[in-house]
């Protein structure tokens, strides 16, 4: 009887999870802008359930979807019969995802200990919360943990602060504002360690930790990388509530109070740039919103999503061209350089509106118009061939060419601000 109601419990567990069992991640090539059109009204049609990865944005630029097994047949037909060319990156999405669970399994740390830690395997946020505090332990004069917020679910929102003392102007880093971007949140934990070890050893970070505070978030948005674990590894959103609307969750990178509710974001409660309610609604947000007006000192805003290799600055909400356009662009390149000299990894850099497509509400945008002039998004790894399941043996060269593109952005920050 106590086997079978353990056999019972893990079971439930076991279901409560959605698979993907057939889905299909379909690279589709639009030839001109009425293709583009085609796809943007079949990204429109929630009820089709295709999951956008990489949206309509110009003809060169190619749009990842996941279908479900259910769609599959239907759409192929639908995308011939309009002449689209199509090709397909995963084959059967839950097999990644099984392999990247089976790999999650064999490398549980049992110890509370970062130097047991498995940086080259993902994380529960769980796992990530009891690192943290390891990582404060193990360099209590240089680290922190500051509790900014709660989400919207209940959970403390933290961000680490590397700091040699004081309160000196600072640098901002973010990962995982996207819940599924699971290589961000890997990368911020790997970040974190880098920074502590290396001051007092590498002579450029210790210069920059001598006049600059840094704080890293590495879980922006806790509900939905719990999620992404419990129940939907393909969970973008925060998990709010929508008044009115059976549907869950706003974009946290459509929330921000810079060009927020433009059409480079959606009213629809249902889409995946769904822009919330109003500005700064959810909490995971404001608590950033926050913490970094009384602040007051921030002086770079870097937040870190994934996936398409690229290195994006203000703006996205408008087409002109920010004050500081020359200087954000030379910085990039600079970044972009430094960051493919280790593995030659290919990045594009440039405006958001400019490199992808119009986003209104972004990060960036409201960091810049708040005074922070060196506020840039990234988009690291890969260019969807795995997309969001990146295999989790990237984890630590995506870390390291990062880490590159990083340090020349703050060393940059530190002699200019
Ligand atoms: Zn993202």
């Amino acid at each position: 009887m106590r086997i079978l109601l353990v056999f019972s419990i893990f079971s439930v567990a076991l279901c409560s999870r959605r698979t993907f069992v057939g889905d299909q991640i379909l690279r589709v090539q639009a030839k001109d802008n009425a293709q583009l059109d085609i796809l943007r009204e079949l990204e429109a049609m929630k009820h089709l359930q295709i999951d956008f990865w990489r949206s309509p944005a110009r003809p060169e630029l190619p749009v990842d979807i996941r279908v479900p097994f259910t769609t599959l047949q239907r759409l192929k037909v639908f995308l011939e019969s309009n002449d689209i060319d199509y090709s397909i990156m995963i084959e059967d999405v839950q097999e990644l995802l099984d392999q990247e669970q089976q790999e999650m399994k064999a490398s549980k740390f049992h110890e509370r200990s970062i130097n047991t830690f498995s940086y080259s395997t993902y994380h529960t946020l769980d796992e990530i919360y009891s690192w943290i505090d390891s990582l404060v332990m193990e360099y209590p004069k240089l680290v922190s943990k500051i509790d900014i917020g709660q989400s919207y679910e209940g959970r403390p929102i933290y961000a680490l602060k590397f700091s040699t003392g004081g309160n000196k102007p600072a640098i901002w880093i973010d990962t995982g504002i996207h819940a599924r971007e699971w290589i961000t949140q890997a990368t911020g934990i790997w970040t974190a360690k880098k920074i502590a070890s290396n001051h007092g050893v590498d002579a450029s970070l210790t210069s920059i930790l001598n006049k600059m505070d840094i704080f890293l978030e590495i879980v922006t948005n806790p509900d939905g990388y719990a999620y992404t674990h419990s129940t939907n590894r393909m969970w973008r959103k925060t998990r709010s509530v929508n008044v009115g609307s059976s549907c869950i969750g706003v974009d946290p990178n459509r929330n921000w109070d810079a060009g927020f509710g433009g059409p480079g974001s959606s009213s629809n409660p249902c889409a995946e740039t769904y822009h919330g309610a109003y500005p700064h609604s959810e909490p995971e947000i404001s608590s950033v919103v926050d913490f970094i007006l009384a602040h007051g000192n921030v002086k770079a805003l870097l937040t870190i999503h994934s996936y398409s290799q690229m290195l994006l600055f203000p703006y996205g909400y408008t087409s002109n061209l920010a004050p500081d356009h020359q200087e954000l662009n030379e910085l990039a390149k600079l970044a972009t350089n430094a960051l493919s000299s280790l593995h030659g990894t290919k990045y594009t850099y440039g405006s958001t509106i400019a490199t992808i497509y119009q986003a209104d509400g972004t990060t960036t945008d409201w960091g810049y118009n708040n005074g922070i002039k060196y506020s840039y998004t990234f988009e690291l790894r890969d260019t969807g061939r795995y997309g969001f399941i990146l295999p989790a043996e990237q984890i630590i060269p995506t870390a390291e060419e990062t880490w590159l593109a990083l340090m020349a952005i703050m060393e940059h920050v530190r002699d200019h601000s």
